[in-house]
Protein backbone atom coordinates (compact mmCIF):
# COMPACT_ATOMS: atom_id res chain seq x y z
CA UNK A 1 0.00 0.00 0.00
CA UNK A 2 0.91 3.23 -0.58
CA UNK A 3 2.78 5.42 1.78
CA UNK A 4 1.07 8.61 1.85
CA UNK A 5 2.13 9.94 4.93
CA UNK A 6 5.94 9.33 3.86
CA UNK A 7 5.18 11.14 0.72
CA UNK A 8 3.07 14.21 1.94
CA UNK A 9 5.80 14.76 4.57
CA UNK A 10 8.69 14.83 1.67
CA UNK A 11 7.43 17.19 -0.42
CA UNK A 12 5.97 19.27 2.50
CA UNK A 13 10.19 19.72 3.05
CA UNK A 14 11.06 19.95 0.08
CA UNK A 15 8.42 22.76 -0.20
CA UNK A 16 9.64 24.57 2.63
CA UNK A 17 13.33 24.44 1.21
CA UNK A 18 11.82 26.29 -2.07
CA UNK A 19 11.49 30.43 -1.88
CA UNK A 20 7.68 30.59 -1.38
CA UNK A 21 5.58 33.61 -3.69
CA UNK A 22 2.71 35.13 -4.29
CA UNK A 23 0.87 37.67 -1.99
CA UNK A 24 -1.40 37.22 0.57
CA UNK A 25 -5.01 38.63 -0.25
CA UNK A 26 -5.09 42.43 0.40
CA UNK A 27 -8.67 43.35 -1.01
CA UNK A 28 -10.38 42.21 2.07
CA UNK A 29 -7.99 44.27 4.61
CA UNK A 30 -8.84 41.37 7.52
CA UNK A 31 -6.97 39.09 5.31
CA UNK A 32 -4.37 40.62 4.52
CA UNK A 33 -3.20 40.00 8.92
CA UNK A 34 -2.59 36.65 8.14
CA UNK A 35 1.08 35.05 8.79
CA UNK A 36 2.32 34.66 5.01
CA UNK A 37 4.15 32.00 5.56
CA UNK A 38 1.77 29.21 7.25
CA UNK A 39 1.60 25.67 5.58
CA UNK A 40 -0.50 23.04 6.27
CA UNK A 41 -1.30 19.79 4.69
CA UNK A 42 -4.48 17.01 5.53
CA UNK A 43 -5.28 14.04 3.69
CA UNK A 44 -7.86 11.28 4.27
CA UNK A 45 -8.67 8.66 2.94
CA UNK A 46 -12.14 6.58 2.67
CA UNK A 47 -10.92 4.30 5.13
CA UNK A 48 -10.94 7.15 7.52
CA UNK A 49 -7.25 7.65 8.12
CA UNK A 50 -5.72 11.17 8.34
CA UNK A 51 -1.99 11.86 7.12
CA UNK A 52 -1.05 15.42 8.19
CA UNK A 53 1.75 17.83 7.90
CA UNK A 54 2.55 21.63 9.05
CA UNK A 55 -0.15 23.81 10.25
CA UNK A 56 -3.59 21.14 9.50
CA UNK A 57 -5.22 22.60 12.29
CA UNK A 58 -4.94 25.97 12.47
CA UNK A 59 -8.05 27.35 11.06
CA UNK A 60 -8.34 29.98 8.49
CA UNK A 61 -10.51 31.96 6.24
CA UNK A 62 -12.67 29.42 4.15
CA UNK A 63 -13.81 32.00 1.30
CA UNK A 64 -14.45 30.59 -1.60
CA UNK A 65 -14.44 26.99 -0.93
CA UNK A 66 -17.47 27.24 0.75
CA UNK A 67 -19.20 28.06 -2.26
CA UNK A 68 -19.18 24.27 -3.16
CA UNK A 69 -21.01 23.73 -0.27
CA UNK A 70 -23.81 26.19 -0.70
CA UNK A 71 -23.71 24.85 -4.06
CA UNK A 72 -24.42 21.10 -2.88
CA UNK A 73 -27.60 22.36 -0.43
CA UNK A 74 -29.32 24.66 -3.28
CA UNK A 75 -28.63 21.66 -5.87
CA UNK A 76 -29.93 18.81 -3.26
CA UNK A 77 -33.54 20.78 -2.99
CA UNK A 78 -33.79 22.22 -6.29
CA UNK A 79 -31.82 19.39 -8.53
CA UNK A 80 -31.43 20.16 -12.62
CA UNK A 81 -34.14 23.22 -11.80
CA UNK A 82 -31.16 25.13 -9.98
CA UNK A 83 -29.53 25.75 -13.55
CA UNK A 84 -32.43 28.07 -14.98
CA UNK A 85 -30.74 30.66 -12.75
CA UNK A 86 -26.62 29.85 -13.14
CA UNK A 87 -24.72 28.25 -15.68
CA UNK A 88 -22.12 24.80 -15.55
CA UNK A 89 -19.86 26.74 -18.00
CA UNK A 90 -16.28 27.64 -17.21
CA UNK A 91 -15.90 31.55 -17.50
CA UNK A 92 -12.24 32.15 -18.14
CA UNK A 93 -12.96 35.34 -16.39
CA UNK A 94 -11.41 36.17 -13.09
CA UNK A 95 -13.88 35.12 -9.97
CA UNK A 96 -15.37 38.73 -9.92
CA UNK A 97 -15.90 39.82 -13.42
CA UNK A 98 -18.85 42.09 -14.42
CA UNK A 99 -18.85 42.37 -18.09
CA UNK A 100 -19.68 38.73 -18.98
CA UNK A 101 -22.84 39.41 -17.20
CA UNK A 102 -24.47 42.18 -19.49
CA UNK A 103 -24.36 39.71 -22.56
CA UNK A 104 -25.57 36.96 -20.32
CA UNK A 105 -28.63 38.35 -19.21
CA UNK A 106 -27.63 38.29 -15.66
CA UNK A 107 -27.35 34.43 -15.38
CA UNK A 108 -23.73 33.76 -13.57
CA UNK A 109 -21.63 31.39 -16.47
CA UNK A 110 -21.01 28.74 -13.60
CA UNK A 111 -21.65 28.98 -9.37
CA UNK A 112 -18.10 29.44 -8.18
CA UNK A 113 -17.32 32.98 -10.08
CA UNK A 114 -19.22 35.65 -7.16
CA UNK A 115 -21.56 36.17 -9.48
CA UNK A 116 -22.71 32.66 -9.50
CA UNK A 117 -22.42 32.36 -5.32
CA UNK A 118 -24.20 35.32 -4.62
CA UNK A 119 -27.10 33.78 -7.00
CA UNK A 120 -26.94 30.49 -4.87
CA UNK A 121 -27.08 32.20 -1.81
CA UNK A 122 -30.47 34.32 -3.19
CA UNK A 123 -31.69 30.49 -3.46
CA UNK A 124 -30.90 29.56 0.00
CA UNK A 125 -32.43 32.70 1.67
CA UNK A 126 -35.52 31.15 -0.73
CA UNK A 127 -35.13 27.35 0.30
CA UNK A 128 -34.72 28.00 4.02
CA UNK A 129 -35.98 30.15 6.89
CA UNK A 130 -32.85 30.38 8.67
CA UNK A 131 -29.77 29.88 5.48
CA UNK A 132 -27.44 30.82 7.76
CA UNK A 133 -27.75 27.66 10.26
CA UNK A 134 -28.07 25.29 7.72
CA UNK A 135 -24.64 25.84 6.64
CA UNK A 136 -22.72 25.71 9.15
CA UNK A 137 -24.52 22.69 10.50
CA UNK A 138 -24.12 21.08 7.20
CA UNK A 139 -20.26 21.71 8.04
CA UNK A 140 -20.35 20.88 11.46
CA UNK A 141 -22.08 17.50 11.00
CA UNK A 142 -19.38 16.75 8.02
CA UNK A 143 -16.74 17.55 9.77
CA UNK A 144 -18.09 15.75 12.96
CA UNK A 145 -16.65 18.48 14.76
CA UNK A 146 -18.29 21.84 16.52
CA UNK A 147 -15.85 23.86 16.81
CA UNK A 148 -16.39 25.88 12.64
CA UNK A 149 -17.62 29.40 13.06
CA UNK A 150 -18.34 32.92 11.38
CA UNK A 151 -15.52 35.31 11.62
CA UNK A 152 -17.32 38.26 12.01
CA UNK A 153 -14.27 40.68 11.81
CA UNK A 154 -13.63 39.04 8.00
CA UNK A 155 -17.27 39.41 6.92
CA UNK A 156 -17.52 43.08 8.49
CA UNK A 157 -14.30 43.63 6.95
CA UNK A 158 -15.57 42.61 3.22
CA UNK A 159 -19.09 43.81 3.83
CA UNK A 160 -17.22 47.31 4.23
CA UNK A 161 -15.01 47.29 1.35
CA UNK A 162 -17.09 44.71 -1.35
CA UNK A 163 -17.94 46.88 -4.28
CA UNK A 164 -17.44 44.69 -7.21
CA UNK A 165 -19.89 42.17 -5.08
CA UNK A 166 -21.93 44.74 -4.34
CA UNK A 167 -22.04 45.66 -8.43
CA UNK A 168 -22.70 42.28 -9.34
CA UNK A 169 -25.50 41.45 -6.80
CA UNK A 170 -27.27 44.63 -8.25
CA UNK A 171 -26.78 44.06 -11.78
CA UNK A 172 -28.33 40.34 -11.14
CA UNK A 173 -30.85 42.37 -9.38
CA UNK A 174 -31.97 44.86 -12.00
CA UNK A 175 -32.16 41.94 -14.46
CA UNK A 176 -34.40 39.99 -12.11
CA UNK A 177 -32.03 37.36 -11.14
CA UNK A 178 -31.68 38.33 -7.63
CA UNK A 179 -35.28 37.90 -5.42
CA UNK A 180 -33.84 39.14 -1.71
CA UNK A 181 -32.95 42.42 -0.76
CA UNK A 182 -29.35 42.90 -2.17
CA UNK A 183 -27.80 43.89 1.49
CA UNK A 184 -29.28 40.94 2.92
CA UNK A 185 -28.37 38.53 0.01
CA UNK A 186 -24.80 40.30 0.16
CA UNK A 187 -24.95 40.13 4.24
CA UNK A 188 -25.70 35.99 3.67
CA UNK A 189 -22.72 35.73 1.32
CA UNK A 190 -19.64 37.85 3.36
CA UNK A 191 -20.79 35.58 6.39
CA UNK A 192 -20.46 32.41 4.92
CA UNK A 193 -17.17 33.12 3.27
CA UNK A 194 -15.68 34.36 6.58
CA UNK A 195 -15.71 31.13 8.15
CA UNK A 196 -13.19 29.52 9.73
CA UNK A 197 -11.89 26.32 9.27
CA UNK A 198 -8.61 23.93 9.42
CA UNK A 199 -6.93 21.36 6.50
CA UNK A 200 -8.18 18.82 8.61
CA UNK A 201 -12.02 20.15 9.11
CA UNK A 202 -11.81 20.67 5.35
CA UNK A 203 -10.45 17.48 4.34
CA UNK A 204 -13.46 15.72 6.45
CA UNK A 205 -16.07 17.98 5.42
CA UNK A 206 -15.53 17.14 1.25
CA UNK A 207 -15.16 13.34 1.91
CA UNK A 208 -19.02 13.96 0.81
CA UNK A 209 -17.55 14.38 -2.39
CA UNK A 210 -14.90 11.80 -2.44
CA UNK A 211 -17.96 9.32 -1.07
CA UNK A 212 -20.31 10.02 -4.04
CA UNK A 213 -22.47 12.02 -2.07
CA UNK A 214 -22.61 10.51 1.22
CA UNK A 215 -20.54 12.00 4.90
CA UNK A 216 -17.27 10.20 5.77
CA UNK A 217 -19.18 7.93 8.05
CA UNK A 218 -21.48 6.97 5.17
CA UNK A 219 -24.54 8.17 8.40
CA UNK A 220 -25.60 10.86 6.04
CA UNK A 221 -26.59 11.36 2.74
CA UNK A 222 -26.32 14.92 0.77
CA UNK A 223 -26.28 14.09 -2.91
CA UNK A 224 -27.33 11.22 -5.36
CA UNK A 225 -24.22 9.87 -6.96
CA UNK A 226 -25.19 11.57 -10.77
CA UNK A 227 -25.09 14.84 -8.78
CA UNK A 228 -21.90 13.98 -6.70
CA UNK A 229 -20.80 13.89 -10.18
CA UNK A 230 -21.78 17.13 -11.23
CA UNK A 231 -20.21 19.11 -8.20
CA UNK A 232 -16.95 17.34 -9.05
CA UNK A 233 -17.01 18.21 -12.95
CA UNK A 234 -18.19 21.74 -11.94
CA UNK A 235 -14.96 22.32 -10.17
CA UNK A 236 -12.67 20.41 -12.10
CA UNK A 237 -14.11 22.87 -14.80
CA UNK A 238 -14.68 26.37 -12.66
CA UNK A 239 -12.53 25.43 -9.19
CA UNK A 240 -9.91 27.93 -10.13
CA UNK A 241 -10.37 31.09 -11.11
CA UNK A 242 -9.11 31.09 -14.71
CA UNK A 243 -6.52 29.05 -14.02
CA UNK A 244 -9.09 25.96 -13.77
CA UNK A 245 -7.18 24.16 -16.96
CA UNK A 246 -4.29 24.85 -15.48
CA UNK A 247 -5.03 23.05 -12.49
CA UNK A 248 -6.89 20.05 -14.76
CA UNK A 249 -3.38 20.20 -16.55
CA UNK A 250 -0.86 19.94 -13.53
CA UNK A 251 -2.64 18.28 -10.71
CA UNK A 252 -5.68 16.02 -12.28
CA UNK A 253 -8.19 16.39 -9.32
CA UNK A 254 -11.68 18.06 -8.85
CA UNK A 255 -11.06 20.86 -6.26
CA UNK A 256 -11.92 24.14 -5.06
CA UNK A 257 -9.82 27.21 -3.83
CA UNK A 258 -10.30 30.12 -2.01
CA UNK A 259 -8.33 33.54 -1.20
CA UNK A 260 -7.86 32.57 2.18
CA UNK A 261 -5.13 30.67 0.41
CA UNK A 262 -7.06 27.20 1.34
CA UNK A 263 -7.51 24.52 -1.88
CA UNK A 264 -9.07 20.75 -1.46
CA UNK A 265 -9.12 18.53 -4.41
CA UNK A 266 -10.81 15.40 -4.37
CA UNK A 267 -10.35 11.97 -5.57
CA UNK A 268 -13.69 10.27 -5.98
CA UNK A 269 -13.43 6.65 -4.45
CA UNK A 270 -10.11 7.36 -2.25
CA UNK A 271 -9.70 10.78 -0.01
CA UNK A 272 -9.93 14.21 0.12
CA UNK A 273 -6.80 16.34 0.60
CA UNK A 274 -7.17 20.00 2.16
CA UNK A 275 -3.90 22.03 2.18
CA UNK A 276 -3.42 25.45 3.29
CA UNK A 277 -0.91 28.12 2.36
CA UNK A 278 -1.73 32.24 2.14
CA UNK A 279 0.33 33.56 -0.46
CA UNK A 280 -1.30 33.45 -3.70
CA UNK A 281 -0.18 33.79 -7.43
CA UNK A 282 -1.52 36.14 -9.87
CA UNK A 283 -4.54 33.73 -10.65
CA UNK A 284 -5.76 33.90 -7.06
CA UNK A 285 -4.53 30.32 -6.40
CA UNK A 286 -2.40 29.65 -3.33
CA UNK A 287 0.94 29.24 -4.79
CA UNK A 288 2.46 26.50 -2.76
CA UNK A 289 -0.96 25.03 -2.19
CA UNK A 290 -0.57 24.17 -5.70
CA UNK A 291 2.89 23.32 -5.93
CA UNK A 292 2.26 21.03 -3.60
CA UNK A 293 -0.56 19.01 -5.21
CA UNK A 294 0.71 19.07 -8.25
CA UNK A 295 4.21 17.15 -6.76
CA UNK A 296 1.43 14.86 -4.65
CA UNK A 297 -0.67 13.24 -7.71
CA UNK A 298 2.91 13.56 -9.88
CA UNK A 299 4.53 11.19 -6.97
CA UNK A 300 1.53 9.21 -5.87
CA UNK A 301 0.05 8.90 -10.00
CA UNK A 302 -3.40 9.12 -8.01
CA UNK A 303 -5.67 11.41 -10.14
CA UNK A 304 -8.83 11.11 -12.21
CA UNK A 305 -6.65 10.89 -15.64
N1 LIG B 1 -15.39 36.53 -0.31
C1 LIG B 1 -14.49 36.61 -1.42
C2 LIG B 1 -14.99 37.59 -2.46
O1 LIG B 1 -16.14 37.62 -2.76
C3 LIG B 1 -14.31 35.24 -1.98
C4 LIG B 1 -13.28 35.25 -3.02
C5 LIG B 1 -12.62 33.93 -3.24
O2 LIG B 1 -12.19 33.22 -2.33
O3 LIG B 1 -12.53 33.60 -4.41
O4 LIG B 1 -14.27 38.38 -2.98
Amino acid sequence: MMDFGKIIDHIYQQLLLEKNLGQVAGYIPELATVDSEKFGVCLINTDNQCFSAGDWQEQFSIQSIVKVVTLSLAYQKLDAQLWQRVGVEPSGTPFNNLSRLESDYGIPRNPFSNAGAIVVCDVLMELFSDPREVVISMLRTLAADDDINFTQAIAASEKSEGYRNMALAYFMKSMGNIKHEVEDVLDFYFDVCSIAVSCEQLARIFMYLAKHGRSADGKYSYLSEGQAKRINAIMLTCGFYDEAGDFAFRVGLPGKSGVGGGIVAVMPGEFSLAVWSPRLNEKGNSYRGLRFLEHFTDATERTIF
